[in-house]
This record gives structure tokens, C-alpha cells and sequence, in this order.
């Protein structure tokens, strides 16, 4: 091919003619990566400080997945669910034992995380109570069931009418939940932290809030920790910073090590409430998929990731506030899942700027940028990246107002 097919740009125009117009047009396009860094077309390489939105856990090509999966295709590579197979016997095994719910917990397996809160809300319809209070500005899929639940209007609005009974209330406001939530409630639906509203964290209290008023009113507590689970946080789910167990767990993006795959647990009674022909998916549980969560699991124990994210994390936050940047209002962030807000709507342009630089970053929100680089990141690069995001932050801030 010529050096004009394989450019960022050919490829922009070639998504336009070819890929429906629900996402923007890609700037750049990958070629290959391998641990924290990305290729693109053009042979520019960059520091991965996304991850696939918090799905790379182990960065890129990771060896452990790359052989686990080899290994699995050539062996097994699908066989519905009329029939199991050691890899999903053992990763739902392993996830029960991590969430510390082993002996009374049941899992589902899908393949994404949207697919997951779909069989939480199924879940919560079989307790035979009509609604579901979820939290303004929480992010929890696309599809109607999901949708349904996420906090966002200007998402929900063009395909009503949605799966009715689900409210919303302010998020990290127990009062409000505990207004909102009555004998009616077949669930209370929340993030452990809200990933797409921009990394917010709740109140210390809130997530032991939820349990109680979903307790008093024999509610389920279902929480979405699609983003924040596998280690994200600094801890395997970040219900588990909070001392409480939820009785729904919805997981996805960093299980797969970036294959799809998803999972939707249950605890106690809620593990039992979707009887036999109640649900289903072709591809759930995929050996494949499982092989590769598997291996993720085995090397974030094996290396230690979950002390190394909360100690990288950590130091980048600090890193980011000794700078004493005039465009940062704020930084905050749980292990490996990061923001920093931003004085003024220059995400977008800082993330573009970083981009020439050589770091992806994601614009979350206007005045916010989220980090969720793979769990694996060494303090040299995330130092490197600090020192180049107050040139990044400084171009940003000045070049506000212009055009
Ligand atoms: C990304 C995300 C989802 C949706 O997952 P998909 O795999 O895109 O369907 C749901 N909940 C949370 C908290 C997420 O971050």
C-alpha cells in the first residue's frame, strides 16, 4: 500500500464512507500495540493513558493473553451453552472466590458490559416490585435496558419510549435515596464510582448507605462496576473499599483483556432469581474469552497490579498537583481510574494537544480529562507524562478563546 492509503487521514475518510456516523471520525488510526504504547498508520507511537477505556488492563499484547488465548483457539474456540467447559467453570469460580461471595453467589456471563446491566434489570424485574432507582449522570450502556438506567436525558430521549419504572436521584446524596427508594424498589442501581460523568466519587458512606436503604426496604443493591472492577480502583471491585457486598455485580471492560466479554453476578437471593429459559446469550462465556480473563486475573495476582495501581495512582495525582498548573481546579481518582478538571472547556483541546505529543488521553467530559491506563504502568512513564501535560495544559489554557 502506499503511504497515502496507510494515513491517519485515508482512514478517517474511509470510516466516513463505510462505518454508520454514531461515533466522531477517528483521528488516528492503529496499527499494533504492545504493553503501554500504541502504534498508529503512520508509524507515530504514543503512551496509551486510556487503554480502551479501561479495558487494557494489562496494556497491549500482554504475552499472558496472547498465549492463553492461542492456546484456547486451537483447542476449543466455541460451544454454546448446551455444554460446558473448564475455562468458564474456572473464571466464574475465580470471580466468586475474589468478590468474596463463593458458596452463595451464581454468575451470567455476556459479552459486554451493557449486556450485563441487561440481566442486572432482568434480575430486578423478577423480584415482582415495578421500579429502579438509579443516579443522575450515571453511565450504564446503550442498549434500551441500560439505557433506560443511565442518568443522561440527551442519551435517553431520541428513543423513547424506554423500560419504564426507573428514576433518578443526584448521586452521592443518600438523602435523596433514600426519599426515592420505598417498598416498590425492586433495586437501587449505581456506579461505585461514575466513570463516564467524569470520575466521581461518592461521599465516604454512600455505598454503605445504598446497602442499608436497599436492606430496609428489601431492595437489591445492584452495582455497575463495569469500569471500575478487575483491579481498576486498586482493589478487585471497589464495592470493597466501602466494607459492603452488593447483591448484583455487573463486570466488563478490563475482564476480557480486551476481548469482549462480560459478566453479571449475583449474591444471595438475587443469584437465583432468573429461573431456567429466563435468559440467555449464544456467545456468553465464550472459552476463548474466558481463557483471556483468566489470565488477567492470574497476572494482576502474580504481579502484584492492584498495590502497583494504587501506588501509581496515587503518585500521579500528586505529580499532577505539585505542578500547581493555573488550568487544574481538580484531581481525583481511584487507583487507575484518574480526572482532572480543568479550568474551562479545554479538555478537547488538551487531549489533542497531548495526542501530538504523544499520549492518548480522553476529553471525558468538556472541562474533564480521564486517565485509565493500563494497570501495568510504571512510575518513569506516568513521571514523563506529568512533566508533558503542563506544556499540554499550558498550550491548552492559553489557546482558550481563540477561535
Ligand atoms: C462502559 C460502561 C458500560 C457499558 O459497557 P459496554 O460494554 O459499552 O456496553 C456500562 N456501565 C459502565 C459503568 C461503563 O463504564
Amino acid at each position: 500500500m502506499s503511504s497515502e492509503e496507510q494515513s491517519n487521514a485515508a482512514a478517517a475518510r474511509r470510516w466516513r464512507e463505510a462505518i454508520m456516523p454514531t461515533y466522531g471520525t477517528p483521528g488516528l488510526e492503529l496499527a499494533s500495540g504492545s504493553g503501554c504504547t500504541v502504534t498508529d498508520a503512520e508509524g507515530n507511537t504514543y503512551l496509551d493513558l486510556l487503554g480502551g477505556i479501561a479495558v487494557a488492563a494489562l496494556g497491549h499484547a500482554h504475552p499472558a493473553v496472547a498465549s492463553a488465548v492461542s492456546e484456547q483457539i486451537t483447542k476449543l474456540g466455541h460451544v454454546s451453552n448446551f455444554y460446558s467447559h473448564e475455562p468458564e467453570l474456572r473464571l466464574a469460580e475465580r470471580l466468586l472466590q475474589l468478590a468474596g461471595v463463593d458458596g452463595n453467589g451464581r454468575v451470567f456471563f455476556c459479552n459486554s458490559g451493557s449486556e450485563a446491566n441487561e440481566a442486572a434489570l432482568k434480575i430486578a424485574r423478577r423480584t415482582g416490585r415495578p421500579n429502579v432507582v438509579a443516579a443522575d449522570r450515571g453511565f450504564h450502556g446503550r442498549t434500551m435496558g441500560a439505557l433506560a438506567l443511565t442518568g443522561q436525558p440527551e442519551k435517553q430521549t431520541p428513543f423513547e419510549p424506554l423500560p419504564t419504572g426507573v428514576s433518578h436521584v443526584p448521586f452521592g446524596d443518600a438523602a435523596a435515596l433514600d426519599e426515592a427508594v420505598d417498598e416498590d424498589t425492586a433495586a437501587i442501581v449505581l456506579e461505585p464510582v461514575q466513570g463516564e460523568a467524569g470520575v466521581i466519587i461518592p461521599p465516604e458512606g454512600y455505598l454503605q448507605s445504598a446497602r442499608e436503604i436497599a436492606d430496609r426496604n428489601g431492595a437489591l443493591l445492584i452495582l455497575d462496576e463495569v469500569q471500575t472492577g478487575i483491579g481498576r480502583t486498586g482493589y478487585w471491585f471497589a464495592f470493597q473499599r466501602c466494607g459492603i457486598v452488593p447483591d448484583v455485580i455487573t463486570l466488563a471492560k478490563g475482564l476480557g483483556g480486551g476481548l469482549p466479554l462480560g459478566a453479571c453476578i449475583g449474591v444471595g437471593r438475587a443469584a437465583f432469581l432468573l429461573e431456567a429459559g429466563q435468559h440467555a446469550t449464544t456467545f456468553g462465556g465464550n472459552p476463548v474469552c474466558c481463557a483471556a480473563a483468566l489470565a488477567v486475573l492470574h497476572t494482576i495476582e502474580s504481579e502484584g497490579l492492584l498495590e502497583h495501581a494504587c501506588r501509581v495512582g496515587k503518585e500521579i495525582i500528586a505529580a499532577i498537583e505539585r505542578l500547581e498548573h493555573p488550568a487544574v481546579k481538580e484531581v481525583r481518582g481511584l487507583g487507575m481510574l484518574l480526572a482532572v478538571e480543568l479550568d474551562g472547556d479545554i479538555a478537547a483541546a488538551a487531549a489533542e494537544s497531548a495526542r501530538e505529543r504523544g499520549y492518548l488521553i480522553n476529553p471525558v467530559r468538556p472541562d474533564t480529562l480521564r486517565l485509565a491506563p493500563p494497570l501495568i504502568l510504571d512510575e518513569q512513564r506516568a513521571n514523563e507524562f506529568v512533566r508533558d501535560l503542563a506544556e499540554v495544559l499550558s498550550e491548552a489554557h492559553g489557546g482558550e478563546g481563540k477561535n
